[in-house]
């Protein structure tokens, strides 16, 4: 008999300190797919569903794939969308729970909802109590997940992206599902320690092009060769979740049936965590003020190709509002010209301009509509509107290469020297499609300012002549201090910089 597997995509992270709620219409703007339908639009692109599908049709499984949710980085789930996504999964699995030998989730490890801090603790729970304790589990998690004591509990495989800018999805899936093959054929007994650092966040938030963590990542790869080492990973955290188990964790999946594995698993898991820890001042990234970011625009010599701003901290791939006003208010200031700003999420803005036509000049208010405390408030600007879209686009990077996103409503409005994308639905800079699907040649311009902490390298990088990372004080600033922390355990790094470890 083949065996059957249950898979599963449920992938979002909860910036605690953002107004509002994830609900059902941002998991359906991103990805809100069941069963043939999630495989169709996904089977082929950079995802743990990939990788699962790989393995699976190679060793001939029966696959039950429920679902694929997942949502850009927003203010907590809310218990209507929580329940109706674990609901198909866990309503799958009660039907079919005698046939099930393995069951395989791409969870995100940063999920926080509405009535619980640990989303994905939450739904392995809700799992284990329809299996009990010996269906085997396995999990992949984003490098960013704050891995809590109850998620370890429930899942005996765990295996965690090893790059920043995230390209290793699919190889992660693939791994994974390799692991749940040898288990379910009863050649190992996976089981994971965990081990945690009392660190908000890893200091460059687990960057894999640059600064401590790069010989780490290579490390672990290492280790997962030797004997009854299944596999050993890294997470970063994610302070913008504030829970009490936030922080950096390490993971070591071994096997129980090899002789010295766990002291072994124990050995490698103790090492990474101290290493993280000493390196906690090596901040790999220059952060410079928004007049500072501005300024160097401004003098900037694009003939190797444009100057990139990381806009770090209003990046909406970690929660923030994605509408925050001070660098474009500086960019304005200083005069640039061929510069790009996007996105500016301002679905109002974008609806005015969609009730224009292209060529119409407009004045309106532009972002800081949120939280002006974190960013800006509103500019009043007058410019030209020369692009108008419905936000399709698909990507042809790393990261998002062969799937459709949308930025819903979204117009293109040039102030001075400056292309403004005023959009509706928040994405992150990910993919040069972003700039592409409306009319703007990002090879072509001098200044690109985008909304993103790191996974713009992925797909900016090869085309900039230079990047800086400015920080504009939005709700994502590296100064942690700003946000009124409640939850996390103390002491901890770097809110009680005496901590000891
Ligand atoms: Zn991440």
């Amino acid at each position: 008999m083949p065996f059957t597997v249950l898979t599963a995509e449920f992938v979002t992270e909860n910036n605690t300190f953002k107004k509002g709620l994830t609900e059902l219409h941002d998991f359906e703007v991103d990805t809100l797919l069941e069963g043939e339908a999630a495989i169709r639009a996904r089977r082929e692109a950079n995802t743990e569903l990939a990788g699962f599908l790989d393995v699976a049709e190679k060793e001939g499984w029966r696959v039950i794939h429920t679902i694929s949710a997942a949502a850009s980085p927003n203010s907590p789930v809310s218990r209507v969308a929580y329940d109706q996504i674990a609901g198909v999964i866990t309503d799958a699995i009660a039907a079919d729970k005698d046939k099930i030998n393995g069951i395989l989730l791409s969870l995100h490890g940063a999920q926080v909802t509405e009535f619980c801090e640990d989303g994905e603790g939450e739904l392995l729970a809700r799992i284990r109590a329809i299996t009990g304790p010996d269906m085997l589990i396995g999990v992949t998690l984003d490098l960013h997940a704050n891995v809590t004591r109850a998620m370890v509990r429930d899942a005996q495989m765990w295996v965690s992206f090893k790059t920043y800018p995230h390209i290793d999805m699919r190889a992660c899936g693939v791994q994974l599902a390799k692991m749940m093959g040898d288990a379910m054929a009863g050649c190992t007994r996976p089981v994971t320690l965990r081990r945690d650092v009392p660190m908000m966040d890893e200091v460059n938030s687990g960057r894999s092009d640059e600064g401590p963590m790069v010989p780490l990542y290579e490390e672990a790869r290492l280790q997962e060769e030797e004997p009854g080492i299944l596999s050993v990973s890294l997470n970063a955290g994610f302070s913008d979740a504030d829970i009490k188990e936030m922080g950096p964790t390490v993971l070591v999946t071994y096997d129980k049936g090899v002789a010295g594995a766990e002291a072994r698993a124990g050995e490698i898991a103790d090492a990474h965590a101290r290493a993280i820890w000493e390196a906690r001042n090596s901040v790999a990234n220059v952060f410079l003020d928004v007049d500072e970011a501005a300024a160097e625009a401004a003098g900037f010599d694009a003939a190797n190709g444009p100057l990139v701003i990381a806009d770090y901290s209003d990046n909406p791939g970690s929660g923030a509002y994605g509408d925050a006003t001070n660098l474009l208010a500086a960019m304005l200031k200083a005069g640039l010209q061929d510069a790009v700003f996007s996105p500016m999420i301002d679905a109002g803005a974008a609806a005015k301009l969609h009730r224009q036509k292209v060529g119409a000049v407009v004045t309106l208010p532009v972002g800081g509509k949120n939280d002006p405390a974190f960013g800006g408030g509103p500019l009043m600007l007058t410019g030209t509107i020369t692009h108008l879209s419905d936000g399709a686009f698909r990507g042809d990077g790393p990261m998002l290469g062969g799937l459709d996103r949308t930025f819903g409503a979204t117009a293109v409005l040039k102030v001075e020297g400056v292309e403004i994308l005023i959009v509706t639905e928040r994405e992150q800079m990910l993919d040069q499609q972003q700039l592409r699907a409306f009319g703007i040649d990002p090879t072509k311009r001098k200044t690109l300012a985008l909304k993103s902490m790191q996974h713009f390298r992925a797909a900016f990088e090869l085309l900039a002549g230079k990047v800086i990372v400015c920080d504009s004080g939005a709700l994502s600033t590296p100064q942690m201090s700003r946000r009124p922390y409640r939850n996390v355990r103390r002491p901890i790094w770097p809110l009680d910089p005496d901590v000891a470890f």
